[in-house]
């Protein structure tokens, strides 16, 4: 039998009626001949709920811990899922991560994926069994602990069992209708694309458009999985959703194809450190050691032998920043006058594969933001993307005059 992954996300297995309706959904799919895996992600809202518990019990707290409150969510949803599908005579069995087993690194709360044994869930399809409910975002490490693949999870968890599955198609059914050109939320003009290349939505997710998980794309782009991305509230139809796939499979497409952003991001100054061959290795050694992820970088002007040094860094990681400079400075590696920690910014990038032919983007963004009174703090390049600093108040207004300037509302 061919298999498939659906995966159904927080609002789509928000009450027990929408279980049913995605069971449903999965029920089709089994009266067309497949065998299918089906991903679950935890009630939405219940997750962020167990995190804030565990924050409030303890601060500072143990991730092997953390991962075992946080995992159990899904664990919920995958039962009530199983049991509404027998309600239906769909004969379906639920699975924790640990039962597959899901075997991921020991890295707790951010854990990547390593094998899935595809034998256990196979010997149950072969005995008659025709949907496997697995819980998402969860496995176990090498030491036998629960662990958690960083939240959003789930679409990783999706993709990687299509690809241990070798699944003719890997569907992730949320709360929007596909990929959009930004988040539909920001901007009412923004357009569902009916494909985006894997290099696209890998930028637009590591930039912030939540929508997949940055894994989850490198996973599919890697293991050639059909992924797509389609609405768990509207009809379904074979074409329904977005296509991530590789960029030879569209034919036209915009020079910029979408705008993300991305609000928790901070930006953090040195001031006054003494400007001499090494300096930047000391600083983000320093940062690197106390689990610091540096995004953007810039060294200012050096005015007598001292300068400024300019990062953003994700604002939950802010203390850990702070004190990983203050412990460099005691221990003499380096030296500075003050931390300055900005925490009022936002990221705004504009993403496509057609910036490699086509010159004057990163120009007519600058334009755009400078016509809007918009103040660029920090930019950074790459060959498929620009990305800017700027105050967090100005950030819907940024996306949406970028998303006109680039007329990313008309398909190419
Ligand atoms: P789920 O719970 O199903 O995993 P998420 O909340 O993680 O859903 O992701 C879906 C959300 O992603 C949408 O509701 C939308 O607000 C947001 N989003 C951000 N950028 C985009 C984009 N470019 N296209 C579509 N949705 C986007
Ligand atoms: N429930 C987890 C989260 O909210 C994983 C997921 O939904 O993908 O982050
Ligand atoms: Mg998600």
């Amino acid at each position: 039998m061919p298999v498939l992954v659906m995966k159904f996300g927080g609002t789509s297995v928000a009450t027990l009626d929408r279980i049913r309706r995605a069971a449903k959904r999965v029920g089709v799919e089994v009266a067309k001949g497949y065998d299918v895996i089906v991903i679950v992600s935890a009630m939405s809202g219940k997750t962020n709920e167990l995190v804030g518990w565990v924050n409030e019990t303890s601060p500072l707290y143990d991730a092997r811990e953390y991962d075992a409150v946080v995992s159990s969510g899904e664990n919920v949803t995958a039962g009530l899922m199983a049991l509404t599908l027998q309600e239906m005579d769909v004969p379906a069995r639920s699975w924790q991560g640990w039962q597959v087993p899901v075997r991921t690194t020991s890295a707790h709360s951010a854990a990547r994926i390593e094998e899935i044994p595809a034998d256990n869930i196979m010997a149950k399809f072969a005995e008659g069994m025709k949907v496997a409910v697995v819980s998402g975002f969860q496995g176990v490490s090498p030491e036998g602990r629960i662990t958690t693949l960083g939240r959003g999870g789930s679409d990783t968890t999706a993709v990687a069992f299509a690809a241990a599955f070798e699944a003719e198609r890997c569907d992730i059914y949320t709360d929007v209708d596909g990929v959009y050109t930004t988040d539909p939320r920001v901007s009412p003009k923004a357009r569902k694309l009916e494909k985006i290349a894997f290099e696209e939505m890998l930028e637009l997710a590591s930039l912030g458009a939540k929508v997949l998980q940055t894994r989850s794309v490198e996973l599919a782009m890697r293991y050639k999985v059909r992924l797509r991305v389609l609405s768990s509230f509207e009809e379904q139809s074979d074409n329904a959703g977005t296509l991530v796939c590789d960029e030879e499979d569209i034919m036209e497409s915009n020079v910029v194809a979408g705008v993300a952003f991305s609000r928790d991001e901070s930006k953090m100054t040195l001031v006054s450190v003494a400007d001499r061959p090494g300096i930047a290795a000391s600083i983000f050694t320093a940062l690197s050691e106390g689990g610091v992820n540096v995004d953007m970088i810039v060294q200012n002007i050096s005015e007598e032998g001292r300068t400024d040094m300019t990062w953003s860094c994700p604002t939950d990681q802010v203390a850990r920043a702070e004190k990983a400079v203050a412990d460099a400075k005691a221990q003499g590696v380096i030296n500075f006058h003050e931390v300055i920690a900005d925490t009022d910014v936002a990221k705004v990038s504009v993403v496509g594969i057609g910036m490699r032919s086509h010159t004057g983007v990163a120009a007519k963004m600058f334009q755009v933001l400078s016509a809007e009174g918009i103040n660029i703090k920090v930019i950074t390049t790459s060959e498929i993307k620009i990305s800017v600093l700027i105050d967090r108040k100005y950030m819907e207004l940024a996306v949406q005059a970028l998303h006109d300037a680039f007329e990313l509302e008309k398909a190419a």
